[in-house]
């Protein structure tokens, strides 16, 4: 780029004065418009010098439009709503479990004023902060007392370092899990001073094995349910209710992670195998430990419920503290749980189990409509109505499959995965799942009022589709011909 061209660049000041930054300094303020053009010359100067000599350079109209496209977008929070389209109901890469309206309506009334956070309004005194819940805790689970901590994972390494610190977890080989992340249960142990007593194989522990392992070590008998993955074929397990005559017998406690907290049995809505927390309290489970935006269908928190001196031993931890919940989990979480009181209305109260109990018929009419209109589309090749399997996800139940309806979209020259991505970075938002060369998107997880927002995702995109040429407007400040 010879140096001359350079200086052709308007100054600031007279793009400032163009009509598409003037509109933008209106809307946003001044100083965050005149910082954006700096910088974004800046960035045009640098890449000018660097790039081959044959680029195009904007004209100043096209520049100024540019650079207010390119503040635009920037102003755009990087966490915002999102239409999730990929058949997995409880992301997490998608924030799980969507809200209920009265826990919405809840948190709104809470977080614009003073709350009862850890005062007792009758006596005045101070007091623990999950009272808030505890009672609707307790009714739910049959347990006698419960703390909140921020996620299960917390509930999981609280629960052990109180109970466990410096003794022996004896925990099935079988149920060594690994959560995601840096997340596994052996290392888990060690953070919290607690060491791992493995027994039994991967496919079979009994009763006898957890037996043979108890010493004056021993902490914690620990059951986890293996959310992520299922052991099949050649298999054994221990049952809780064997697990609590064994802990009973040597005065040791246990502890059953059941992990996605459905509070009653979700077999009606296609989902077997899942621990009910009712069930396991019943069973005599000492603690049971569940997320709070699993099945359960609440805000992100770890769920601690069980007998009074264990939840009092585990309130004395100085890591409570540490991993509390502020008020707004907290009545998202009351709110929540409310629902559940009234079992003829909780599937259509709470989304997620609204979700799952969402008819075949309903998906399939709304797959057909939209794909419809989304085969209007001049770059779309074939739009059209597909069942398929959707997924509990979340680290819940890999293994069962829901059944769904997407629309499964064909698109020009490959273009599925430009598609997809212009779809995720639109406004709406809408992430959806590519296979074999298609984009499905699965209505499984959307709303039915959300469909349109898929549509309107598709007008935003125009009727250039993955041709448009605007889409390396985010990586580039020149047009590269
Ligand atoms: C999901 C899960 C966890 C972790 O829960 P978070 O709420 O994600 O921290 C722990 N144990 C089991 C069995 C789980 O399924």
């Amino acid at each position: 780029m010879p140096p001359q061209v350079l200086r052709n660049i308007p100054s600031v000041n007279e793009l400032l004065d163009s009509p598409p930054l003037q509109l933008l300094v209106k809307r946003a303020n001044r100083s965050l418009v005149v910082s954006g053009v700096r910088s974004f010359l800046e960035n045009l100067r640098n890449e000018a010098q660097t790039a081959a000599t044959d680029v195009h350079f904007p004209t100043a109209t096209e520049l100024a439009q540019r650079i207010a496209d390119w503040i635009d977008a920037d102003q755009q929070p990087t966490l915002r709503p999102v239409v999730n389209a990929t058949g997995i109901l409880l992301h997490t890469g998608l924030g799980r479990a969507p809200l209920a309206e009265e826990a919405i309506a809840e948190i709104t009334s809470i977080a614009d004023s003073y709350a009862s956070v850890e005062i007792d309004l009758e006596t005045g005194e101070r007091c623990q902060r999950t009272v808030a819940v505890e009672k609707l805790i307790r009714d739910l689970t049959g347990a006698e007392a419960a703390i909140v901590v921020n996620n299960n994972a917390g509930a999981t390494m609280l629960t052990l370092a109180a109970l466990a610190n410096d003794q022996d977890v004896i925990v099935s080989r079988g149920e060594l899990i690994e959560i995601g992340g840096s997340y596994r249960l052996p290392e888990v142990m060690t953070a919290c001073g607690a060491r791992l007593c493995e027994v039994g194989s991967t496919n079979k522990t009994r009763i006898a094995d957890y037996e043979s392992a108890i010493t004056e070590q021993t902490g914690v008998l620990l059951k986890v349910h293996t959310s992520n993955y299922v052991v099949m074929g050649f298999t054994e397990e221990t049952s809780v209710r064997d697990l609590v005559v064994l802990g009973r017998h040597h005065d040791r406690p246990v502890v059953h992670d059941i992990g996605s907290g459905a509070l009653f049995d979700l077999a009606p809505f296609g989902i077997s195998d899942e621990p009910v927390a009712r069930d396991s309290i019943a069973a005599g489970a000492d603690v049971i430990l569940f997320s709070g935006d699993k099945l359960l269908g609440g805000p992100q928190c770890g769920i601690i419920a069980g007998r009074r001196e264990f939840i009092a031993t585990i309130l004395k931890h100085p890591m409570t503290r540490a991993l509390r919940v502020d008020k707004l989990t907290l009545s998202a979480l009351a709110a929540t749980l409310r629902l559940y009181q009234d079992p003829d209305r909780r599937q259509t109260t709470v989304p997620l189990l609204r979700l799952l109990s969402t008819s075949l018929d309903n998906l399939q009419n709304r797959a057909e409509r939209l794909a419809i209109q989304l085969a209007a589309f001049p770059w779309v090749v074939e739009a059209k109505a597909v069942s398929e399997e959707a997924y509990l996800g979340g680290g819940s139940v890999p293994t069962q499959q829901l059944a769904s309806w997407c629309v499964s979209l064909e698109i020009q020259q490959n273009g599925v995965s430009d598609l997809a991505r212009r779809l995720r970075i639109g406004c709406p938002s809408v992430v959806g799942r590519v296979q074999r060369n298609q984009l499905l998107l699965d209505l499984r997880a959307v709303f039915p009022q959300q469909d349109m927002l898929i549509v309107e995702a598709f007008e935003k995109i125009g009727s250039t589709g993955n041709e448009n040429p605007d889409s390396k407007e985010q990586h580039s400040h020149l047009d590269e011909n």
